[in-house]
Protein backbone atom coordinates (compact mmCIF):
# COMPACT_ATOMS: atom_id res chain seq x y z
CA UNK A 1 0.00 0.00 0.00
CA UNK A 2 1.42 3.34 -1.31
CA UNK A 3 1.91 5.71 1.97
CA UNK A 4 0.61 9.39 0.83
CA UNK A 5 0.88 12.16 3.46
CA UNK A 6 -0.95 15.63 2.13
CA UNK A 7 -0.06 19.02 4.05
CA UNK A 8 0.64 22.40 3.47
CA UNK A 9 3.77 24.86 3.78
CA UNK A 10 4.00 28.85 4.11
CA UNK A 11 2.30 30.15 0.96
CA UNK A 12 2.63 26.84 -0.94
CA UNK A 13 -1.69 24.86 -1.19
CA UNK A 14 -0.36 21.83 -1.16
CA UNK A 15 2.45 19.44 -0.47
CA UNK A 16 1.70 15.67 -1.48
CA UNK A 17 4.17 13.43 -0.87
CA UNK A 18 4.41 9.35 -1.55
CA UNK A 19 6.09 6.36 0.15
CA UNK A 20 5.59 3.14 -1.90
CA UNK A 21 7.49 0.35 -0.80
CA UNK A 22 6.18 -1.81 -3.29
CA UNK A 23 7.15 0.26 -6.34
CA UNK A 24 10.21 1.93 -4.37
CA UNK A 25 8.57 5.19 -5.20
CA UNK A 26 9.45 7.84 -2.80
CA UNK A 27 8.08 11.19 -4.24
CA UNK A 28 6.68 14.87 -3.42
CA UNK A 29 4.55 17.08 -5.66
CA UNK A 30 4.97 20.91 -4.48
CA UNK A 31 1.75 22.53 -5.81
CA UNK A 32 2.51 26.65 -5.08
CA UNK A 33 -0.18 28.34 -6.57
CA UNK A 34 -3.03 27.63 -8.53
CA UNK A 35 -4.86 31.41 -8.94
CA UNK A 36 -4.08 31.21 -12.77
CA UNK A 37 -5.21 27.65 -13.18
CA UNK A 38 -4.04 24.04 -12.75
CA UNK A 39 -0.51 23.80 -11.88
CA UNK A 40 2.28 22.66 -14.14
CA UNK A 41 5.76 21.37 -14.20
CA UNK A 42 7.52 18.57 -14.76
CA UNK A 43 8.97 15.68 -12.70
CA UNK A 44 12.77 15.42 -11.96
CA UNK A 45 14.48 12.13 -10.59
CA UNK A 46 17.07 13.38 -8.68
CA UNK A 47 19.63 10.79 -6.29
CA UNK A 48 18.83 13.36 -3.31
CA UNK A 49 20.62 12.65 -0.02
CA UNK A 50 17.33 12.28 1.85
CA UNK A 51 14.14 13.74 1.73
CA UNK A 52 14.19 17.15 2.83
CA UNK A 53 16.81 17.66 0.03
CA UNK A 54 14.03 16.76 -2.21
CA UNK A 55 11.22 18.63 -0.57
CA UNK A 56 13.21 22.04 -1.09
CA UNK A 57 14.15 21.27 -4.05
CA UNK A 58 10.07 20.33 -5.64
CA UNK A 59 9.59 23.87 -3.21
CA UNK A 60 12.38 26.18 -5.13
CA UNK A 61 11.06 24.57 -8.84
CA UNK A 62 7.39 24.65 -7.79
CA UNK A 63 7.66 28.55 -7.04
CA UNK A 64 9.95 29.13 -10.46
CA UNK A 65 7.11 27.56 -12.43
CA UNK A 66 4.35 29.94 -11.12
CA UNK A 67 6.46 32.90 -11.85
CA UNK A 68 7.29 31.66 -15.24
CA UNK A 69 3.74 31.06 -16.25
CA UNK A 70 2.53 34.32 -15.03
CA UNK A 71 5.13 36.26 -16.68
CA UNK A 72 4.18 34.41 -19.95
CA UNK A 73 0.43 35.06 -19.28
CA UNK A 74 -0.13 31.43 -18.99
CA UNK A 75 -3.95 30.72 -17.57
CA UNK A 76 -1.99 28.04 -15.58
CA UNK A 77 -0.37 27.75 -12.11
CA UNK A 78 3.17 26.41 -11.00
CA UNK A 79 3.70 23.09 -9.35
CA UNK A 80 6.44 20.15 -9.62
CA UNK A 81 7.28 17.13 -8.80
CA UNK A 82 10.51 14.80 -7.10
CA UNK A 83 11.28 11.57 -7.03
CA UNK A 84 13.98 10.38 -4.98
CA UNK A 85 16.47 8.02 -7.20
CA UNK A 86 18.63 7.65 -9.32
CA UNK A 87 17.69 7.80 -12.94
CA UNK A 88 20.37 5.41 -14.66
CA UNK A 89 19.53 2.53 -12.12
CA UNK A 90 16.40 3.08 -10.45
CA UNK A 91 13.60 3.22 -12.89
CA UNK A 92 11.19 0.81 -13.69
CA UNK A 93 7.24 0.43 -15.08
CA UNK A 94 5.77 0.17 -11.36
CA UNK A 95 7.79 3.14 -10.30
CA UNK A 96 6.40 5.72 -12.72
CA UNK A 97 2.79 3.34 -12.40
CA UNK A 98 3.12 4.31 -8.93
CA UNK A 99 3.76 8.02 -9.71
CA UNK A 100 1.14 7.86 -11.97
CA UNK A 101 -1.42 6.97 -9.19
CA UNK A 102 0.06 9.40 -7.17
CA UNK A 103 -0.70 12.45 -9.86
CA UNK A 104 -4.37 11.22 -10.41
CA UNK A 105 -4.76 11.47 -6.43
CA UNK A 106 -4.24 15.44 -7.21
CA UNK A 107 -7.66 15.71 -9.77
CA UNK A 108 -6.08 16.85 -11.66
CA UNK A 109 -4.75 20.33 -9.78
CA UNK A 110 -1.28 19.32 -10.66
CA UNK A 111 0.13 18.51 -14.52
CA UNK A 112 3.23 16.61 -14.74
CA UNK A 113 5.81 16.20 -17.51
CA UNK A 114 9.49 14.92 -18.31
CA UNK A 115 12.46 17.55 -16.50
CA UNK A 116 16.09 16.31 -15.72
CA UNK A 117 16.08 12.37 -15.09
CA UNK A 118 12.58 12.06 -16.75
CA UNK A 119 11.97 11.23 -20.56
CA UNK A 120 8.71 11.09 -22.43
CA UNK A 121 8.71 7.41 -22.23
CA UNK A 122 8.63 7.40 -18.56
CA UNK A 123 5.83 9.61 -19.39
CA UNK A 124 4.40 7.50 -21.39
CA UNK A 125 4.02 4.92 -18.57
CA UNK A 126 2.53 7.22 -16.11
CA UNK A 127 -0.03 8.06 -18.52
CA UNK A 128 -1.64 4.56 -18.33
CA UNK A 129 -2.69 5.89 -14.74
CA UNK A 130 -3.57 9.39 -15.18
CA UNK A 131 -4.44 11.80 -18.05
CA UNK A 132 -2.57 14.40 -16.20
CA UNK A 133 0.56 14.06 -17.62
CA UNK A 134 1.37 16.56 -20.75
CA UNK A 135 4.58 16.29 -23.21
CA UNK A 136 3.98 12.79 -24.57
CA UNK A 137 5.36 11.69 -28.09
CA UNK A 138 1.48 11.96 -29.18
CA UNK A 139 1.58 15.55 -27.94
CA UNK A 140 3.51 18.58 -28.12
CA UNK A 141 6.44 16.07 -27.59
CA UNK A 142 10.45 17.31 -26.97
CA UNK A 143 10.38 21.18 -26.02
CA UNK A 144 14.00 21.74 -26.69
CA UNK A 145 13.92 23.31 -30.11
CA UNK A 146 10.99 25.57 -28.85
CA UNK A 147 13.07 26.19 -25.80
CA UNK A 148 15.82 27.67 -27.92
CA UNK A 149 13.04 29.50 -30.41
CA UNK A 150 11.83 31.40 -27.06
CA UNK A 151 15.80 32.47 -26.21
CA UNK A 152 16.75 33.43 -29.80
CA UNK A 153 13.76 35.83 -30.15
CA UNK A 154 15.07 37.05 -26.75
CA UNK A 155 17.92 37.83 -28.02
CA UNK A 156 16.79 39.71 -30.37
CA UNK A 157 14.64 41.85 -28.19
CA UNK A 158 17.95 42.64 -25.99
CA UNK A 159 20.39 43.46 -28.55
CA UNK A 160 17.25 45.45 -29.85
CA UNK A 161 17.08 47.17 -26.47
CA UNK A 162 21.12 47.69 -26.49
CA UNK A 163 21.80 48.69 -30.18
CA UNK A 164 18.07 49.72 -31.77
CA UNK A 165 18.32 47.03 -34.22
CA UNK A 166 17.90 43.29 -33.60
CA UNK A 167 20.30 42.62 -36.70
CA UNK A 168 22.49 39.69 -35.62
CA UNK A 169 24.66 39.40 -38.32
CA UNK A 170 28.22 39.86 -37.07
CA UNK A 171 27.08 39.89 -33.49
CA UNK A 172 29.74 37.50 -31.36
CA UNK A 173 27.53 34.90 -29.15
CA UNK A 174 29.86 32.94 -26.45
CA UNK A 175 27.19 29.77 -25.94
CA UNK A 176 27.98 28.12 -22.74
CA UNK A 177 26.73 24.33 -23.30
CA UNK A 178 25.64 22.94 -26.53
CA UNK A 179 23.44 20.09 -25.42
CA UNK A 180 19.31 19.87 -26.23
CA UNK A 181 18.69 23.75 -26.19
CA UNK A 182 21.84 24.87 -27.05
CA UNK A 183 22.97 23.19 -30.38
CA UNK A 184 19.30 24.25 -31.64
CA UNK A 185 20.33 27.84 -30.44
CA UNK A 186 23.72 27.74 -32.22
CA UNK A 187 21.83 26.70 -35.56
CA UNK A 188 19.72 29.95 -35.17
CA UNK A 189 22.60 32.09 -34.15
CA UNK A 190 24.48 30.75 -37.20
CA UNK A 191 21.39 30.94 -39.59
CA UNK A 192 20.93 35.02 -38.83
CA UNK A 193 24.81 35.60 -39.59
CA UNK A 194 26.37 35.48 -36.31
CA UNK A 195 29.80 34.13 -34.95
CA UNK A 196 29.98 31.70 -32.23
CA UNK A 197 32.64 30.82 -29.34
CA UNK A 198 31.01 27.85 -27.34
CA UNK A 199 32.12 25.58 -25.20
CA UNK A 200 30.85 22.29 -23.01
CA UNK A 201 32.15 19.70 -20.84
CA UNK A 202 31.05 16.92 -23.78
CA UNK A 203 33.70 16.86 -26.33
CA UNK A 204 30.66 15.30 -28.55
CA UNK A 205 28.49 17.92 -28.23
CA UNK A 206 31.41 20.74 -29.04
CA UNK A 207 32.28 19.11 -31.86
CA UNK A 208 28.90 19.07 -33.24
CA UNK A 209 28.54 22.82 -32.92
CA UNK A 210 31.87 23.38 -34.32
CA UNK A 211 31.79 21.27 -37.43
CA UNK A 212 28.31 22.28 -37.91
CA UNK A 213 28.28 26.15 -37.31
CA UNK A 214 31.96 26.63 -37.95
CA UNK A 215 31.68 27.82 -33.91
CA UNK A 216 35.33 28.87 -31.90
CA UNK A 217 35.82 26.24 -28.97
CA UNK A 218 36.90 27.08 -25.57
CA UNK A 219 37.49 25.47 -22.43
CA UNK A 220 34.41 25.74 -20.12
CA UNK A 221 36.59 28.05 -17.56
CA UNK A 222 37.64 30.61 -20.68
CA UNK A 223 33.91 31.10 -21.89
CA UNK A 224 33.86 33.74 -18.80
CA UNK A 225 36.47 35.97 -20.00
CA UNK A 226 36.19 35.55 -24.00
CA UNK A 227 34.55 38.93 -25.34
CA UNK A 228 31.00 39.09 -27.21
CA UNK A 229 28.38 40.81 -27.71
CA UNK A 230 26.03 38.10 -25.83
CA UNK A 231 26.58 35.46 -22.99
CA UNK A 232 24.13 32.83 -23.52
CA UNK A 233 24.27 29.98 -20.22
CA UNK A 234 22.68 27.16 -21.75
CA UNK A 235 24.04 24.37 -18.98
CA UNK A 236 23.75 24.22 -15.29
CA UNK A 237 22.48 27.02 -13.16
CA UNK A 238 24.74 29.29 -10.82
CA UNK A 239 26.65 30.67 -14.28
CA UNK A 240 26.63 33.98 -12.78
CA UNK A 241 28.21 33.82 -9.55
CA UNK A 242 30.49 36.45 -7.40
CA UNK A 243 33.26 34.90 -9.21
CA UNK A 244 32.19 35.34 -13.28
CA UNK A 245 29.71 38.30 -12.91
CA UNK A 246 32.80 40.33 -12.30
CA UNK A 247 34.80 38.76 -15.56
CA UNK A 248 32.05 38.44 -18.19
CA UNK A 249 33.15 40.70 -21.10
CA UNK A 250 29.57 41.23 -23.09
CA UNK A 251 27.03 43.49 -23.13
CA UNK A 252 23.99 41.37 -22.82
CA UNK A 253 22.99 37.69 -20.64
CA UNK A 254 20.54 36.05 -22.44
CA UNK A 255 20.06 32.32 -22.77
CA UNK A 256 18.24 28.94 -21.85
CA UNK A 257 19.19 27.99 -18.50
CA UNK A 258 17.38 27.85 -15.03
CA UNK A 259 18.50 29.21 -12.14
CA UNK A 260 21.21 31.04 -13.44
CA UNK A 261 21.82 33.42 -11.13
CA UNK A 262 23.68 31.88 -8.10
CA UNK A 263 21.66 34.77 -5.70
CA UNK A 264 20.16 37.97 -6.79
CA UNK A 265 23.45 39.88 -5.49
CA UNK A 266 24.55 38.33 -8.44
CA UNK A 267 21.72 40.13 -10.95
CA UNK A 268 22.42 43.51 -9.06
CA UNK A 269 26.52 43.10 -9.95
CA UNK A 270 25.58 42.58 -14.08
CA UNK A 271 22.83 45.69 -13.35
CA UNK A 272 25.98 47.80 -11.52
CA UNK A 273 27.90 46.96 -15.21
CA UNK A 274 25.76 47.66 -17.50
CA UNK A 275 25.05 44.39 -19.05
CA UNK A 276 21.40 43.61 -19.60
CA UNK A 277 20.29 40.25 -18.29
CA UNK A 278 17.17 38.39 -19.55
CA UNK A 279 15.98 37.25 -16.72
CA UNK A 280 16.03 33.13 -17.16
CA UNK A 281 12.28 32.30 -16.66
CA UNK A 282 11.44 35.05 -18.90
CA UNK A 283 13.57 33.70 -21.79
CA UNK A 284 13.91 30.08 -21.26
CA UNK A 285 9.63 29.63 -21.12
CA UNK A 286 9.10 28.75 -24.70
CA UNK A 287 8.96 25.24 -23.77
CA UNK A 288 6.28 25.98 -21.02
CA UNK A 289 4.36 27.84 -23.82
CA UNK A 290 4.91 24.59 -25.84
CA UNK A 291 3.96 22.20 -23.50
CA UNK A 292 1.21 24.00 -22.51
CA UNK A 293 -0.44 23.53 -25.48
CA UNK A 294 -1.39 19.71 -24.74
CA UNK A 295 -3.21 21.11 -21.31
CA UNK A 296 -5.15 24.61 -23.12
CA UNK A 297 -5.75 22.84 -26.20
CA UNK A 298 -6.14 19.48 -24.67
CA UNK A 299 -8.67 18.02 -27.27
CA UNK A 300 -7.09 19.42 -30.48
CA UNK A 301 -4.30 18.08 -31.95
CA UNK A 302 -0.73 19.89 -31.07
CA UNK A 303 0.00 22.77 -33.77
CA UNK A 304 3.88 23.09 -34.02
CA UNK A 305 3.18 26.33 -36.10
CA UNK A 306 0.97 27.68 -33.73
CA UNK A 307 3.18 26.74 -30.31
CA UNK A 308 5.94 29.07 -32.34
CA UNK A 309 3.69 32.12 -32.58
CA UNK A 310 3.52 31.92 -29.12
CA UNK A 311 6.58 31.46 -28.36
CA UNK A 312 7.88 34.50 -30.37
CA UNK A 313 5.90 36.61 -27.91
CA UNK A 314 8.76 36.64 -25.27
CA UNK A 315 10.59 38.97 -27.71
CA UNK A 316 7.22 41.40 -26.76
CA UNK A 317 7.20 40.53 -23.02
CA UNK A 318 11.15 40.92 -22.60
CA UNK A 319 11.37 44.26 -25.19
CA UNK A 320 8.73 45.51 -22.20
CA UNK A 321 10.14 44.13 -19.50
CA UNK A 322 13.63 45.52 -20.41
CA UNK A 323 11.93 49.36 -21.09
CA UNK A 324 10.53 49.45 -17.41
CA UNK A 325 13.59 48.20 -15.97
CA UNK A 326 15.36 50.91 -17.51
CA UNK A 327 12.16 53.62 -16.01
CA UNK A 328 12.90 52.40 -12.98
CA UNK A 329 16.59 52.07 -12.78
CA UNK A 330 16.01 48.51 -10.83
CA UNK A 331 17.41 45.37 -12.10
CA UNK A 332 15.44 43.17 -14.82
CA UNK A 333 15.28 40.14 -12.27
CA UNK A 334 13.67 42.36 -9.82
CA UNK A 335 10.98 44.02 -12.15
CA UNK A 336 10.18 39.75 -13.54
CA UNK A 337 9.37 38.85 -10.23
CA UNK A 338 7.20 42.08 -9.44
CA UNK A 339 5.17 41.31 -12.94
CA UNK A 340 4.84 37.51 -11.86
CA UNK A 341 3.49 38.87 -8.60
CA UNK A 342 1.64 42.10 -9.57
CA UNK A 343 -0.61 39.22 -12.31
CA UNK A 344 -0.87 37.24 -9.77
CA UNK A 345 -2.52 39.57 -7.85
CA UNK A 346 -4.35 40.81 -9.89
CA UNK A 347 -6.29 37.35 -10.88
CA UNK A 348 -6.58 36.67 -7.12
CA UNK A 349 -9.00 39.98 -6.71
CA UNK A 350 -10.72 39.37 -9.90
P1 LIG B 1 21.29 19.28 -21.85
O1 LIG B 1 21.71 18.43 -20.72
O2 LIG B 1 20.88 18.65 -23.13
O3 LIG B 1 22.48 20.31 -22.23
C1 LIG B 1 23.30 20.89 -21.29
C2 LIG B 1 24.71 20.86 -21.86
O4 LIG B 1 25.56 21.56 -20.95
C3 LIG B 1 25.27 19.44 -21.97
O5 LIG B 1 25.77 19.25 -23.29
C4 LIG B 1 26.38 19.39 -20.93
O6 LIG B 1 27.47 18.59 -21.31
C5 LIG B 1 26.77 20.85 -20.84
N1 LIG B 1 27.44 21.25 -19.60
C6 LIG B 1 27.24 20.79 -18.34
N2 LIG B 1 28.05 21.41 -17.49
C7 LIG B 1 28.77 22.29 -18.21
C8 LIG B 1 29.77 23.24 -17.89
N3 LIG B 1 30.21 23.42 -16.63
N4 LIG B 1 30.31 23.99 -18.88
C9 LIG B 1 29.88 23.81 -20.15
N5 LIG B 1 28.94 22.94 -20.52
C10 LIG B 1 28.39 22.19 -19.56
O7 LIG B 1 20.15 20.22 -21.28
P2 LIG B 1 19.14 21.14 -22.10
O8 LIG B 1 17.83 20.46 -22.21
O9 LIG B 1 19.79 21.66 -23.33
O10 LIG B 1 18.91 22.35 -21.07
C11 LIG B 1 19.93 23.33 -20.89
C12 LIG B 1 19.49 24.29 -19.80
O11 LIG B 1 18.27 24.93 -20.16
C13 LIG B 1 19.22 23.64 -18.43
O12 LIG B 1 19.57 24.54 -17.42
C14 LIG B 1 17.71 23.44 -18.44
O13 LIG B 1 17.18 23.40 -17.12
C15 LIG B 1 17.28 24.70 -19.17
N6 LIG B 1 15.98 24.59 -19.83
C16 LIG B 1 15.77 23.63 -20.76
C17 LIG B 1 14.52 23.54 -21.38
C18 LIG B 1 14.28 22.52 -22.45
O14 LIG B 1 13.29 22.65 -23.17
N7 LIG B 1 15.11 21.50 -22.59
C19 LIG B 1 13.49 24.45 -21.05
C20 LIG B 1 13.75 25.44 -20.08
C21 LIG B 1 15.00 25.50 -19.49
Amino acid sequence: MANYRTRTINDYETILTCDDPESGLRAVVAIHDTTLGPALGGCRMWSYGDEREALDDALRLARGMTYKAAVADLPLGGGKSVIIGDSRRDKTPELFRAFGRMIEHLNGRYVTGEDVGTSVADMEIVRQETTHVAGLASGSGDPSPVTASGVFHGIRAAVRHRVGSDDLNGMCVAVQGTGHVGYHLCRMLHGAGAELVVTDVSEIALERAVVEFGAQAVSPDAIYDTAADIFAPCALGGSINKDTASRLRVAIVAGAANNQLAEPTDGVALHRRGILYAPDYVINAGGLINVSWDVLHKDEPYDADAALAEVSKIDGTLSALFERAADEGQPTHVIADDIARERLRVAEHA
